[in-house]
């Protein structure tokens, strides 16, 4: 059985030392594939650097919609980001390595820690969409109360693989995300999330994959979340679909294998 996590931040201080233990949880659970996202410069720069610790875990750079702004939201445990991100000396960093990653993002758009910039979001979204295109790598993409603008943009722009992360939004923006053929990654909260339950059940098993967002998304309340723990979600999506767990991992790891070739 092979599992994966493609969405966690593993640059986190709460990892700090912790590294090596967390990458041997992960092998016990059988998770062979770790995707290591980078939000901003600093970070996108540390995760290169994570990242050659172990084979295990592979590159996704990304400039997260709230930090492209040059806007904190608060001691977050990542690297902070006071000014706004020059996009274009960014895409020259990732494009100098874009054989070491396998993925842009995260990126997207978030109207819930931001209200009054919503469309120069828009076109920094539409900016790394086209960057994207032009490298060939798939995307990643956050998004918080500002789902269909997001789905309108990447309609508009993406000629890449799209994954929505965390996806909130409701049944009728689900339904249009499959009918673009995009995939959905779920993260352990699904135990006590309603919503991502209802998401699994709605996206057919080919378009699933599971992330953690780690140290967010614990599928238990107030404790650390790690890439170990996809083998919840896992669990999870078996019993709502049905299926073994083997079955389930089987399709999402082929669905993994599919989403990272361009
Ligand atoms: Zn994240």
């Amino acid at each position: 059985m092979k599992l994966v996590d493609v969405h966690c931040h593993l640059n986190h201080k709460v990892f700090e030392g912790k590294i090596d233990q967390i990458i041997i949880n992960a092998k016990q659970n059988n998770v062979k594939a770790i995707l290591v996202s980078g939000v901003n410069s600093k970070s996108n720069r540390e995760v290169l650097e994570l990242v050659k610790k172990d084979d295990l875990l592979k590159a996704s750079l990304g400039i997260y919609p709230i930090d492209a702004l040059g806007l904190a939201e608060g001691e977050t445990g990542l690297p902070r980001q006071p000014e706004k991100i020059d996009l274009d000396e960014e895409f020259k960093f990732i494009e100098k390595n874009k054989d070491k990653i396998v993925a842009i993002g995260e990126i997207g758009m978030d109207f819930h820690w931001d209200k009054d910039h919503h469309q120069e979001q828009e076109n920094n979204f539409r900016k790394i969409i086209q960057f994207a295109n032009k490298i060939c790598k798939p995307i990643i993409i956050h998004t918080r109360n500002a789902e269909k603008e997001c789905l309108d943009v990447l309609e508009q722009e993406s000629k890449v693989k799209v994954c929505l992360h965390s996806f909130s939004g409701n049944k009728k923006l689900i339904k249009r995300a499959i009918e673009l053929g995009y995939y959905f990654s779920v993260p352990p909260k699904i135990m006590l999330l309603e919503q991502f339950q209802m998401l699994v059940s709605m996206v057919p098993l080919t378009q699933l994959l599971t992330e953690t967002d780690a140290p967010w998304m614990s599928p238990e309340r107030d404790l650390f979340n790690e890439p170990a723990n996809v083998l919840v979600t896992i669990k999870k999506i078996a019993e709502i679909k049905n299926l073994t767990i083997e079955e389930i991992a089987d399709q999402v790891w082929k669905n993994y294998s599919s989403f990272i070739i361009p």
